[in-house]
């Protein structure tokens, strides 16, 4: 498989800068192939609880040593595009809520929102230990005080175990990254970046504001100057997208020191520019079908070392979803696409290369149980 043909600077800043704990290099020195029905394969479904790709579940119990949850807040109250005094249109998918899960709670203070959602989940699943997801429009647009204090409240709850913001690839101020790098050194921190696309002509489309160069200089500050997790916002589902894009994307991700991906399929929500073109027959949301091959087609090439998130969008309020209409289900497609993996014998990383201790450390604890 060759290859993505990587935009140079960041080929020479990752060779140059690399840490040892990411080590990409080092990881490149070990990568192996894994052969189809080979003992490497089933390792990997063991350490992925079963599943044919990583899913982020997995990936908190490494770190974590038991489940741990995502508590929503909704904090932030703008981004760029909607600033009184912004220019830039709105992104073409975005609703009035900018993302946020529990907007009718945003009226209350920080604290009651974590206690509020931390309980319900701890009693639905048993859970013990929570990250604060700060998950509304662009959460690093504030003031860095204001924002240092809502960690500290955050992080000063019981069960509370980290912290992930959710914010836009352009919205990373110098001056916020000390605050992260001072969090990430005492709580775990991951950084949700919704870059949406690797590609300029997607992301016009969707009328985001920023480009993929945008991605990449959030990337390498967060990697050089802070060392919190990153993760990846995708959609899915775009006029014109290509099988060769898909791929592609794939390949820069596992080049890039990122650690999950959260995929979305594009869908139409009220009150958005996106609904304006679907009722003027300029959009077409993409079928379940379709979409199920296009997330099996990335995963094939995803390296099997970056977790995965989510695997399709849940329209959380249903009266102000439009189309399609699986995208109400939560459940329905994410077992569609890991029964389509099983069904053709697909998995994550089928064609990528991955980290060969990662295999031999597998086996080891497998030998000694
Ligand atoms: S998706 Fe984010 S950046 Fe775009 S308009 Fe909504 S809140 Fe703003």
């Amino acid at each position: 498989m060759p290859l993505v043909a990587f935009p140079p600077s960041l080929a020479v800043m990752y060779e140059s800068s690399v840490c040892p704990e990411i080590g990409l290099l080092h990881r490149i020195d070990e990568y192996i192939m894994i052969e189809n029905n080979s003992q490497e394969k089933y390792a990997l479904f063991d350490r992925w609880g079963k599943h044919r790709y990583y899913p982020i579940s997995q990936f908190y119990k490494n770190q974590f040593g038991e489940k741990v949850y995502k508590v929503s807040v909704s904090i932030a109250e703008t981004c760029p595009n909607r600033q009184d005094n912004s220019r830039m249109p709105l992104c073409i998918f975005c609703d009035e809520w900018g993302s946020a899960a529990y907007h009718l709670e945003r009226d209350k203070s920080l604290r009651e929102q974590i206690i509020v959602n931390r309980d319900k989940i701890a009693r639905r699943y048993r859970a013990r230990k929570f990250l604060v997801y700060f998950q509304s429009y662009t959460n690093t647009f504030d003031r860095v005080s204001e924002l240092e204090q809502r960690f500290n409240i955050a992080l000063a709850e019981e069960a509370i175990v980290g912290i992930v913001l959710g914010t836009r690839p352009d919205c990373l101020p110098a001056r916020i990254l000390p605050l992260l790098k001072k969090t990430h050194e005492q709580h775990y921190v991951m950084v949700e970046l919704g870059l949406q696309s690797f590609f300029d002509h997607h992301l016009t489309f969707l009328q985001r504001g920023h480009n993929v160069q945008s991605g990449y200089d959030a990337i390498k500050k967060l990697h050089e100057h802070t060392g919190v997790d990153i993760g990846i916002h995708l959609i899915f589902g775009l006029p014109d997208e290509s099988d060769e894009e898909i791929i592609k994307t794939a390949n820069i991700i596992n080049q890039l020191p990122v650690c999950n991906v959260k995929l979305h399929n594009l869908h139409v929500l009220t009150n958005t520019p996106l609904a304006d073109m679907y009722h003027k027959g300029q959009f077409k949301p993409v079928e379940l079908d379709e979409y199920i091959e296009k997330v099996s087609l990335f995963l094939q090439h995803l390296s099997p070392d970056i977790a995965v998130q989510r695997l399709a969008a849940v329209a959380s309020r249903w009266d102000e979803l439009i189309a399609p209409q699986w995208t109400k289900e939560k459940m329905r497609p994410t077992q569609m696409i890991e029964d389509h993996l099983k069904d053709h014998d697909l998995w994550q990383g089928q064609y990528c290369k991955t980290v060969k201790s990662n295999i031999k450390e597998t086996y080891t604890k497998e030998k000694s149980l």
